[in-house]
């Protein structure tokens, strides 16, 4: 079996993986339009579970992959200055670039052929020249522009504004900082995924944006601004960049996941609103999701069919959490009444999924503060 991949990120270098192993003869080239140590973004974090997913798929890129780990168990919210912990939620963090050598070696060990600063226009021709072709080429994916008129693609771009940084200051647990200035409220994401660096979303609403002077603002102008902003939480660490830039978050589905020999997945495929939880994990779950796939059937055309049957109700629910957890955000200024802890219980409860039950059983101490202290 030939298998082409457009796109050497998580999902194209785990499926890659995944295939080659569960059978050698496979012959799977990738191609990646960066170099090898090029990326973009800090690190990216996974829940309990989904390494219990991955330390099954393969376990030997699992145990690089833990190696490098910075775990904890706690989200803190952050808001007019006091931080409430609510404990019993497992994630790790790992730099996405970490993640993705042990993710290249691994492949490179198995005989995977990987063409670095190959970025394909001519997707048609590679398409006629293998048994599937992978599209795991992002969320500005070619193939699923090229073929817009099979995959039937939606996208939602939302009006939110946000950027991603690192910084030094390290955040021992998945942080969510309200601050407010005369522009309006500004959301931070922020958790560290090394020994010495942590990831720091910001996220703001348009007229926030705009208030802000954004539009006028320059790389180092802007980190300016919103180190001056998240000033009491960043203790002096400016703001890094790496290449940075605001984006409006994209909502990507599609009505059909494959035709013929070619299926999208990854971001080509979905997005997740990134307050729920990284685009890596549901990356690497569809890799897995689809290379079971194709050791349960033999045909292209029946493994297709099966991966789309069996992943896309996982995805729409994934989906659904994260589009009320996304919404939550847009609309965070209708929120900062609220006391610190009524916001904490608020956010944990946001996308539906997690109940008052859930978490008095995880974190009772947490329920008994928001029970004794909701005008704190
Ligand atoms: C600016 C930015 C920063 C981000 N930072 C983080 C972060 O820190 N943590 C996190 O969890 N998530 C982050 N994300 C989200 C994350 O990138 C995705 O959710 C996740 O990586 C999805 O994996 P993927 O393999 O589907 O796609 P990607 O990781 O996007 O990989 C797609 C790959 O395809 C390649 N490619 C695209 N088109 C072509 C082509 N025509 N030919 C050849 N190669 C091509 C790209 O170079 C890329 O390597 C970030 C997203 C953006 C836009």
């Amino acid at each position: 079996m030939k298998i082409n991949i457009i796109g050497g990120g998580p999902a194209g270098l785990y499926f890659a993986i995944l295939m080659k192993k569960a059978n050698a003869a496979r012959r799977i080239k990738i191609h990646e339009r960066n170099g090898p140590d090029d990326t973009f973004g800090w690190g990216v974090v996974f829940s309990g579970k989904t390494l219990a997913n991955l330390r099954a798929a393969d376990a030997d890129s699992h145990a690089e992959i833990t190696k490098q780990f910075e775990a904890w168990d706690n989200v803190d919210v952050v808001h007019r200055d006091a931080k409430i912990s609510i404990h019993g939620n497992s994630f790790s963090g790992i730099a996405r670039l970490q993640l993705l050598k042990i993710l290249q070696r691994r492949a490179g060990e198995l005989g995977v052929e990987i063409e670095y600063r190959s970025e394909i226009q001519d997707v048609e021709s590679l398409k006629n020249n293998c048994d599937l072709l992978l599209a795991a080429d992002g969320v500005n994916s070619t193939v699923r522009l090229r073929y817009a008129e099979q995959f039937q693609p939606e996208l939602d771009v939302r009006t939110n504004r946000y950027i991603w940084y690192g910084t030094n200051q390290l955040f021992h647990g998945l942080t969510l900082t309200f601050r407010e200035n005369d522009a309006g409220v500004f959301a931070a994401h922020s958790y560290k995924f090394n020994s010495s660096t942590s990831t720091f979303i910001v996220e703001c609403d348009p007229n926030t944006w705009e208030e802000a002077g954004f539009a006028q603002l320059g790389d180092e102008q802007t980190r300016e601004y919103l180190g001056n902003v998240f000033a009491a939480d960043l203790n002096g660490h400016p703001l890094l960049s790496n290449n940075s830039k605001w984006i409006n978050f994209l909502l990507v589905k599609n009505k059909n996941w494959f035709f013929e020999n070619v299926v999208l997945i990854g971001d080509a495929l979905h997005t997740a609103h990134f307050s729920i939880g990284s685009g890596t994990k549901l990356a690497m779950e569809d890799a897995i999701a689809l290379a079971e796939a194709f050791q349960e059937r033999t045909g292209v055309d029946e493994a297709l069919t099966n991966f789309t049957s069996k992943r896309r109700p996982v995805i729409q629910d994934y989906q659904a959490a994260a589009f009320e957890s996304m919404v939550w955000f847009e609309n965070a200024g209708k929120y900062m009444h609220l006391s610190p802890v009524e916001i904490a219980y608020n956010l944990m409860t946001r996308s539906g999924r997690v109940s008052y039950e859930d978490l008095k059983r995880r974190d009772p101490q947490f329920i008994n503060q928001y029970e004794l202290g909701k005008s704190v």
